[in-house]
C-alpha cells in the first residue's frame, strides 16, 4: 500500500466454532482490523472526503465532532493523514485508553459531562456544534445525521460480508451507535440480499430496542459498554430495517467478550460482547439452520482496565459472591486477597512508591507472610523526603523505618455503618478476617457501594 488509509476496509470474518450456536452458524467480521482500531475508520474517511468533494472541508480546516470514542480516533487518524486539525467533543464516562489514543493523534479534546441530555448546551452534541459554529473554517461531522456515515457501510461493509459469505447470509447482528452500521448494511442487504435479517442488539437501558420491539420510548438508563446504545433515536439509524431487537445487560456484554477472548482468541471491546450475546441468543432461538454475521466493532485493547479488569468487576458487584450487608462486600475485590498489592518491611520507599503509582492507590498494608505489620501511605514517604532535602539513600530506606504499625482494624463482618466512624478520622479502615487480614476499605470504596445500592 502506498498510504495507510487504503488499509480501511477489506477486514476479515472467521467463524465461531466454540460457543453454542443452537442449529446456526456464526461468523464474526473483524473490524478491530482497520488501522485506527474500529469499525469507525470506514466512515471517518468516507464523511471527510464527502465534505472534502463538496469544497466544505478546505486544506487548513478543522473536523469538529461529538463523539464517545471511535470516530474521534478515525476522524483523527484520517484527519492527521490528511493535514486537518481536529477537534473531540466526548462525554467524561469515556475510556481513557481512547481519549489518550485520540490526543496521541494529534486531536484537541474537550470533556464534557456525560449527564445532561440533548438541548443543554453542555450535551456533547450541542457543544459540538457551538464550536464548530465559531471555529472559522470548521466543519461539524454529525455523524448521527451525515449520509456520508451510513453510505461507507453501503458501498463497502454490506458487500465484503455479502461477498466473504458467498452470497447466503440469513442475518446480520449489528448495534447502534450513529446508526451507520444498521442503515448502511441494511440498505445493501434489502437490494442484494432481501432474505437477510437485521437484528439490533443493544444495551439495556439505550431506548431503542423497545422502541424496535414495542414502540414506545421509554426513559433512558445508564450502561457501561461504549459506543452502541443511545438516549434519542438518531436520524441516521433507519429502525425500520431491522425484524428483532435484544436488550443485553452490561453484565452479560462483558462476561461475552471475555468468553470470545478465552474460548475463541478473538479480543472484541464491550459493544463486541453485546453483539456477540445478541447473535448466540438469535441463533439458539432459530428452528432451522441460519448463517449469521456480526461484528467485533473494535479491540479489548482499549477496555482492559474495565471488561478484562476482575477488580472492575468486583466494584460493580459482578463477582458472583452474595451480599450480606457487612464490610465483606466492599472489600475492592474478593477474588484476589489483599495481599495482591502490599509490600515487605524491607522493601525500600522507592518500591512502595511505585506499586502506588502503578495501582493508583495511596496507601499500601505492609505485609509479613499473611501477617499485617504496618501501614505506609503517600504522607509517610513525603514526610521521610522532606527531613532529609536532596538525599538520594531517603527512596532507599526500608519501609520498616517510615511505616504506621499502631493500626485499627474492623471486622469484614462488621455492619457497613460501622465504617463512618471510622472514616472521621482515618482515610482508610483494614479488614480483617478473624486474624487474616483481608484488605484495605477506603472512602471511594464506600461511595462506590452506595451508587450500586442505589441501581
Ligand atoms: N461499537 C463501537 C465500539 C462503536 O464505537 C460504535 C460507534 N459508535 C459502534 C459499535 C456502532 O456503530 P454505528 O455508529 O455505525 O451505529
Amino acid at each position: 500500500m502506498q498510504n495507510v488509509l487504503d488499509l480501511i476496509g477489506a477486514t476479515p470474518l472467521v467463524a465461531v466454532t466454540r460457543f453454542d450456536t443452537g442449529p446456526c452458524r456464526l461468523f464474526l467480521k473483524l473490524e478491530s482490523h482497520n488501522p485506527s482500531g474500529s469499525i469507525k475508520d470506514r466512515p471517518a474517511r468516507a464523511m471527510i472526503e464527502a465534505a472534502e468533494a463538496v469544497g466544505r472541508l478546505q486544506p487548513g480546516g478543522t473536523i469538529v465532532e461529538a463523539t464517545a470514542g471511535n470516530t474521534g480516533l478515525g476522524l483523527a487518524f484520517v484527519g492527521a493523514r490528511k493535514g486537518y486539525r481536529t477537534m473531540l467533543v466526548v462525554p467524561d464516562k469515556m475510556a481513557r485508553e481512547k481519549i489518550l489514543h485520540a490526543r496521541a493523534m494529534g486531536a484537541e479534546i474537550v470533556v464534557t459531562r456525560s449527564d445532561v441530555g440533548k438541548g443543554h448546551p453542555d450535551y456533547y452534541q450541542d457543544l459540538a456544534q457551538a464550536i464548530a459554529d465559531k471555529t472559522p473554517g470548521a466543519l461539524y461531522i454529525n455523524q448521527f445525521e451525515n449520509p456520508a456515515n451510513p453510505l461507507a457501510h453501503e458501498r463497502a461493509t454490506g458487500p465484503e460480508i455479502l461477498r466473504q459469505m458467498d452470497g447466503k447470509v440469513d442475518a446480520v447482528v449489528v448495534g447502534v451507535g450513529s446508526g451507520g452500521t444498521l442503515t448502511g448494511i441494511g440498505r445493501f442487504m434489502k437490494r442484494n440480499s432481501p432474505q437477510t435479517k437485521m437484528v439490533l442488539a443493544d444495551p439495556l437501558g439505550s431506548v431503542l430496542a423497545p422502541y424496535v420491539r414495542d414502540g414506545v420510548m421509554i426513559d433512558a438508563g445508564s450502561w457501561a459498554v461504549e459506543g452502541i446504545g443511545e438516549d434519542f433515536i438518531p436520524p441516521n439509524a433507519d429502525l425500520s430495517l431491522l425484524s428483532a431487537a435484544y436488550s443485553v445487560t452490561d453484565q452479560e456484554s462483558f462476561a461475552a467478550a471475555r468468553e470470545l477472548l478465552a474460548k475463541e482468541g478473538i479480543f472484541g471491546g464491550s459493544s463486541s460482547g453485546t453483539l456477540l450475546a445478541a447473535a448466540l441468543r438469535y441463533c439458539r432461538a432459530q428452528s432451522v439452520p441460519k448463517r449469521v454475521v456480526s461484528l467485533v466493532c473494535d479491540s479489548g485493547a482499549k477496555y482492559l482496565s474495565k471488561v478484562f479488569n476482575d477488580a472492575f468487576l468486583a466494584q460493580e458487584g459482578w463477582h458472583g459472591a452474595a451480599r450480606t450487608g457487612t464490610v465483606r462486600d466492599l472489600v475492592a475485590n474478593p477474588l484476589a486477597s489483599g495481599l495482591a498489592i502490599a509490600v515487605r518491611p524491607d522493601d525500600n520507599l522507592r518500591t512502595a512508591f511505585s506499586r502506588m503509582r502503578t495501582a493508583d492507590v495511596s496507601q499500601l498494608p505492609v505485609v509479613e507472610g499473611e501477617r499485617l505489620v504496618g501501614l505506609v501511605d503517600e504522607s509517610d514517604i513525603l514526610a521521610a523526603l522532606t527531613q532529609a532535602p536532596g538525599d538520594a539513600r531517603v527512596f532507599a530506606s526500608p519501609v520498616r523505618d517510615v511505616m504506621v504499625t499502631r493500626l485499627e482494624t474492623i471486622s469484614a463482618d462488621a455492619p457497613i455503618r460501622d465504617l463512618l466512624p471510622l472514616f472521621r478520622k482515618d482515610f482508610v479502615a483494614i479488614v480483617m478476617d478473624g486474624d487474616a487480614f483481608l484488605g484495605l476499605v477506603t472512602r471511594i470504596d464506600l461511595i462506590n457501594h452506595f451508587r450500586i445500592a442505589m441501581q
